[in-house]
């Protein structure tokens, strides 16, 4: 039979033992553990060194004064400057003049407001005095009790070249297309005046009429260009004026949509009303959008007869949307349609367009404080929404 256990009994006699030393196996544990351990360390210290001094990047250690204290090589070949020429200093020290306060919000964001990391698109000044830009990422790190700092330096002079290079093409171009769209525009309204009067003098009976009425068709197809170009160039230059005014919204589709209807006789365009629904915006460049959408519905539903317009509100918000029937757009060219110039691959061929309608529509509705949306199934057809909020903050 097994005695009651007695706890009491139990502490006392652990206390009573004698001290003895601590075996000899148990001892010779504890220093292999060390060891181990140390060993351990030792390898995490010499892979951090060598990847320290190894990389690619340029990658300096900064103290707690901020600095330098430790640089690699890839960063003395960035910089050109020795290593003993770079500790010692702070960064701010050869930061490009321009942009000491990225440096210093750096900094900031670091050591005062103890972000994890941080990283910044900045330059500094190379001893030859060239610029280097570079992405700077830098993290806190501690180590026997005091606190560091570690940046990695990445050059990416290549490509802000690049972006400065494209950015004055961009800008050539913008010139051009301006100055070439307004010299096309004045003999273009002359022709368009004689047109008119042309169109007045021949009797509708006549032959002649008919070319008439083609080449007022290309002329106004052509005026069209000439102010999407005109627009564009606007929108680069942040040109775009609104003219705000309450109007009915409701009333407004109605009486886009009848005139549009002329030109579409293809489509039957559909618009069940709503109530009175009066907004704030510049009802010209609203009509724009407008139209836009309702010429890509038709545009791009040859085999469909019709397309449908609806009016609704949300949150605050009206809602437009122009829906078709037609060939969709696939997934992957969603996000780019409302990109200047660009036209999906395959439509491009069989359609004609430059490509901006939806770009333009998308900046007028941005500067309504507005929104766009878009749903389609190739093959199966689009719906294009714009919203606009019923009450307008605009200058
Ligand atoms: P532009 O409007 O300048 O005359 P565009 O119609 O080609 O030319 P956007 O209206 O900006 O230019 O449209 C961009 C592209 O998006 C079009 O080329 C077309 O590929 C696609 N797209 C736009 N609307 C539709 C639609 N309703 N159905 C199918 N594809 C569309
Ligand atoms: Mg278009």
């Amino acid at each position: 039979m097994t005695k009651p256990h007695n706890k009491d009994q139990e502490t006392k006699k652990i206390d009573d033992l004698p001290l003895t030393p601590i075996p000899e196996k148990a001892a010779k544990v504890i220093e292999e553990i060390k060891t181990r351990v140390l060993k351990t360390i030792e390898n995490s210290e010499t892979k951090f060194k060598t990847i320290f001094e190894q990389s690619t990047f340029g990658n300096k250690i900064i103290d707690a004064d901020l600095k330098i204290i430790k640089v690699n090589r890839a960063l003395t070949e960035l910089l050109g400057y020795s290593a003993e020429e770079l500790q010692g200093t702070l960064i701010t020290d050869i930061a490009h003049p321009d942009y000491v306060n990225d440096w210093k919000e750096l900094q900031r964001k670091l050591w005062a407001d103890k972000n994890a990391s941080f990283s910044i698109d900045t330059c500094v000044l190379m001893k030859d005095q060239e610029t280097l830009w570079c992405r700077v990422t830098s993290i806190i790190f501690e180590d026997a009790g005091a606190t560091f700092g570690y940046t990695i330096f990445e050059d990416i002079t290549e490509r802000k070249n690049y972006e400065r290079i494209r950015a004055e093409v961009d800008a050539k171009k913008d010139e051009f297309i301006s100055i070439v769209s307004h010299e096309l525009r004045t003999p273009l309204t002359t022709i368009k005046a004689i047109n008119q009067l042309l169109e007045k003098a021949v009797n509708k009976d006549q032959t002649y009429y008919g070319f008439i009425e083609k080449s007022n068709y290309h002329i106004v197809r052509l005026e069209k260009l000439i102010l999407d170009l005109i627009d564009v160039t606007k929108i680069q230059a942040g040109n775009v004026d609104l003219n705000i005014s309450s109007f009915d919204v409701n009333a407004f589709i109605k009486t886009c949509i009848s005139s549009l209807q002329t030109i579409h006789p293809t489509h039957k365009i559909r618009f069940e009303g709503t109530l009175p629904l009066t907004i704030m915006g510049d009802q010209f460049r609203i009509e724009q959008v407008l139209i836009n959408l309702i010429n890509n519905a038709v545009k791009y539903s040859p085999s469909a007869n019709k397309v449908e317009v609806s009016l609704s509100t949300e949150g605050g918000y009206v809602k437009i949307a122009v829906q078709d029937y037609g060939i969709g757009i696939a997934k992957k060219n969603l996000n780019n349609i409302f990109n200047r110039f660009y036209r999906v691959g395959q439509a491009s061929h069989h359609f004609q367009g430059l490509g901006l309608g939806l770009y333009i529509a998308s900046e007028i509705v941005a500067k309504h404080e507005g929104k766009f949306g878009i749903e389609s199934k190739p093959a199966h057809g689009t719906t294009i929404w714009f919203s606009l909020p019923m009450v307008q903050h605009l200058n």
